[in-house]
């Protein structure tokens, strides 16, 4: 049994609500529903506990919560003092929709509700000091995934697909929309590859095998590895005790093993590359209304409010389906100041205007280019 990063664990101090305590944030996505992705979620969560790590989790799939069920807990949560105490077994903490409606009818909620109910379990759960908060998301790249990543700022993503083409090509949607928000993809996870036979012991390709594996090396991103189409790992989801629990000796429970263990070798060193493009300081000159940003490379930008402004990317100065800029720039003061700016997840800026414009998120790359280019066009 692999034992190379087990920690002690240590007294806990006063548990505060809110992720600010949290070491890694990991958003757990698929492109399609039904691929496996609660099912890792759960086992991975479980095995990182396993291994000493304090570990919370998030069912993020408002609309279809799975976990109360796959962790076999279903107790209401207690509030204290206006948040919420998460449920605790198997050694993770987690919060779910599943059971906060406690007449576990169907959620019918539009979907600036269901981000809020997001919201609330990011900041107002008491999820104190944790080393990885795991967010179980709802299959595809829609609302909720968008949300998550403005109000948090995560240490990336994995990726759980099953190997036929149709699972894979999806999939490749939701890698796309995490690097586009500047999240680390921290690996691919091949689900259902493979099935073996108890009695013959031959191996059956039944969805095929190897899609996540060459998905990861088209996109260049890691391959954290497959875990096999097995009857136990269905039954123990079904039986509420996670196979890494139910059958710690498996081979299915060893495939989640490696997975945390490949997850815990790379996740510091992927954060690099995306941590430069964010901003290490900010700072807003009120008298001249500009901004100063000093970036994680240790390169400056000072942003020029009137290109920024112009610049907006927000829906009420360009069309959201035509992409054509609607905004009249001589609706826009030439002396239009900077008042305030921050840090929208790890991808962008959002910045309140003089004029009282507050709604655009400026992707923090295309900010650096856009200054570079105006720097370009002064001299
Ligand atoms: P998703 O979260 O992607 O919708 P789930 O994790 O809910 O998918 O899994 C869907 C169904 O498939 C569940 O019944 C689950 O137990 C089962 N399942 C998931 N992974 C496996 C696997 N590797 N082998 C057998 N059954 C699995």
């Amino acid at each position: 049994m692999l034992n190379l990063f087990k920690k002690d664990k240590e007294i806990p101090k006063e548990i505060t609500p809110g992720i600010s305590q949290v070491k890694h944030i990991i958003a757990v996505a698929s492109g399609k529903g039904g691929v496996g992705k609660s099912t890792v979620t759960t086992n991975l969560a479980v095995a990182l506990a396993q291994h000493g790590y304090q570990v919370g989790l998030i069912d993020a799939d408002i609309y279809g919560p799975s976990q109360p069920a796959m962790l076999g807990e279903h107790k209401a949560p207690k509030g204290i003092n206006g948040s919420i105490s998460p449920l605790e077994i198997h050694g993770v903490k987690f919060i779910s929709m599943g059971v906060l409606n406690p007449k576990g009818g169907a959620v019918v909620m539009r979907a600036p509700l269901a981000t809020k109910a997001i919201t609330q379990f990011l900041v107002g759960v008491l999820w104190g000091e944790l080393d990885f908060l795991l967010i179980d998301l709802p299959p595809g790249t829609g609302d909720i995934q968008l949300s998550l990543a403005q109000q948090a700022r995560l240490s990336g993503s994995i990726i759980v697909t099953t190997p036929q083409k149709v699972a894979r090509e999806i999939s490749r949607k939701a890698l796309e929309m995490f690097e586009n928000l500047n999240i680390p993809t921290l690996g691919v996870v091949e689900n259902m590859s493979g099935f073996t036979c108890s009695h013959c012991h031959q191996t059956t390709a039944i969805f095929k095998q190897g899609g996540g594996q060459s998905l990861g090396e088209e996109l260049k991103v890691p391959y954290l590895g497959a875990i096999p189409l097995d009857p136990a790992i269905m039954q123990s989801g079904d039986d509420g005790i996670p196979v890494v629990i139910a059958d710690p000796e498996s081979h299915s429970a060893q495939c989640f093993q490696f997975l945390v263990q490949k997850l815990i070798g790379t996740i510091d060193d992927l954060q690099k590359n995306y941590t430069m493009l964010e901003p290490e300081k900010m700072q807003v000159f009120q008298d001249i209304g500009k901004l100063e940003i000093l970036w994680k490379d240790k390169s400056t930008t000072t942003v020029d409010p009137y290109t920024l402004r112009l610049n907006c990317p927000c829906a009420s100065c360009v069309d959201e389906i035509t992409g054509k800029r609607v905004l009249n720039p001589s609706q826009v003061s030439i002396d239009i100041k900077i008042l305030g700016a921050r840090n929208i997840g790890r991808y962008g800026l959002a910045v309140n205007f003089s004029d009282g414009h507050n709604t655009g998120i400026y992707k923090f790359k295309n900010v650096k280019s856009l200054m570079n280019q105006n720097d370009e066009l002064s001299v």
